[in-house]
């Protein structure tokens, strides 16, 4: 070890990396080329090859040692929201307020005025409180009427539905509709989370039919909560038939039962007029009487992975009082993040929020830039094309609802889709293309423009 390290031909990698990332290295390289020895597949003639490249083997591996793991790819499959690509990039503001708070110390739980303890989740409340208690005509078309709201923030959606059921249910009964009793991926489905918050779920109606007299005979002296899912990730079609939210808030008031909906996305815009439609806004379900609303930060809403609970008032304390909110809590990052998305809404700057400026892309803006990017591309063994399709809003929002946009369709008779998009992936920054009949298809809706170089590098170099 002391020898490899000291020899000459390492010593320019010593100058450069300094000796312990060298030393590490080494210690890495050497127990793999032992383990080699002692399980036997290495030989001796391996070894001596082995030996004479390590002095190369160790500068690769101090290399890999020090890069990244997690890297920035260039996202051109069309799907707006996309839980493997980190769902919702920030918007500037975002990160000029993340780098602002977390380089030094910040006023996080300390009240500046009073010079005491403060509460973390005050920076976002007062926001959400603007954006969800005044008339936002622009948001809603007609003014709020409900009671006054209150909001506090959890690290994902999954823990605001945990702690939201654990806080208003824990030993009672939630009632759920049988066709709303989803899994949204990742493990993350109704009746474990409902066991796991030490709620018991109480079934009501059918997959495809639930009325609101299931509900009605299902209510007795157990039940703490009503409980409604925005179907995100699916649609039931056919014989079907589902209460309306404000038929379950009337039963709710009556019986004096909250009711609580997680809405998965929780827009704070209506997307009709961008054709998306059937996904109810957080003010729809609220304005409807809804108790709680449940929604992620980094949906529909373009912000930072967070869970967001919003709802009456003495619902919400109860919750900001429970352990578990201690413990599923939000760090500085997210609220700095979070503060930030939500200032645009409130300057209504729409389009400075990246995932709402892709959705309001028209269909002619992308095929202009498809145009360039295609008359740009010199790859002798690929055959570029544009095609109509159809962009994906993803990450559970309106399952259905897509965007008409123009695609990139590539196709070779040397090399294989699978091939192609390999080689899409290795390029820097990786570009992830999706695959449709033989065809590799780029949606330059989720591709930034100024990663357009990108693209149309990456897709000249395919072919050498
Ligand atoms: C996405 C989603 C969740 C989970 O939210 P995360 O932020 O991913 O934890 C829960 N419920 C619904 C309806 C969803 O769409």
């Amino acid at each position: 070890m002391d020898e490899l390290v000291r020899a000459d031909t390492v010593a320019q990698l010593v100058a450069r990396e300094g000796q312990a990332a060298v030393t590490d290295a080494a210690r890495r390289v050497l127990r793999r080329v032992r383990d080699g020895i002692t399980t036997g597949h290495l030989n001796p003639e391996d070894l001596d090859h082995e030996l004479s490249g390590l002095a190369a083997t160790l500068e690769k591996e101090v290399k890999r040692s020090q890069t990244y793991s997690l890297r920035p790819v260039i996202n051109a499959t069309g799907v707006i929201l996309h839980t493997n690509l980190g769902r919702a990039p920030l918007t500037l503001a975002a990160l000029d307020h993340i780098h602002n708070i977390a380089a030094g110390y910040s006023n996080l739980e300390f009240d500046i005025d009073a010079g005491e303890r403060g509460r973390r989740d005050l920076h976002v409340d007062r926001l959400f409180e603007s954006l969800l208690n005044s008339d936002t005509e622009e948001t809603t078309g007609k003014d709020s009427g409900h009671p006054p709201v209150s909001t506090i923030v959890v690290n994902n959606n999954a823990a605001a539905v945990l702690l939201a059921l654990n806080t208003l249910a824990e030993r009672g009964e939630v009632i759920v509709s049988r066709g709303e009793l989803v899994e949204i991926g990742g493990s993350f489905r109704i009746p474990e989370i409902m066991a796991k918050s030490n709620a018991i779920l109480r079934e009501v109606g059918t997959t495809n039919r639930t009325t609101l007299g299931d509900y009605e005979s299902a209510i007795s002296e157990n039940t703490k909560l009503l409980l409604r899912v925005h179907r995100s990730n699916f649609e039931i079609t056919g014989f079907t038939t589902q209460p309306q939210v404000a038929e379950l808030t009337s039963l709710a008031r009556k019986r004096k039962i909250p009711l609580m909906e997680d809405l998965g996305s929780g827009s704070l815009l209506n997307l009709s007029s961008i054709g998306v439609h059937g996904e109810p806004t957080v003010l729809d379900s609220l304005h409807a009487g809804v108790h709680v609303v449940t929604y992620s930060g980094d949906k529909l809403l373009g912000g930072p992975q967070a869970g967001i609970i919003s709802g009456d008032r003495d619902l919400i304390a109860r919750m900001r009082g429970n352990s578990l909110f201690r413990a599923l809590r939000a760090g500085k990052l997210t609220y700095g993040a979070l503060e930030a998305t939500l200032l645009e809404y409130i300057k209504h700057d729409y389009d400075s929020i990246p995932i709402l400026r892709m959705m309001r892309l028209s269909k002619q803006d992308i095929a202009k830039r498809a145009k360039i990017v295609a008359s740009r591309i010199q790859a002798p063994k690929i055959n570029v094309e544009l095609i109509d399709g159809d962009s994906i809003l993803g990450g559970g929002a309106a399952p259905s609802a897509t965007l008409p946009t123009c695609l990139l369709a590539l196709a070779s008779a040397v090399f294989t889709s699978e091939e192609i998009t390999s080689r899409l992936r290795k390029s820097d920054p990786p570009i992830i293309a999706r695959v449709e009949e033989n065809r590799v298809l780029l949606d330059l809706r989720t591709v930034f423009p100024a990663q357009d170089d990108q693209v149309v590098d990456a897709i000249n170099k395919i072919s050498n």
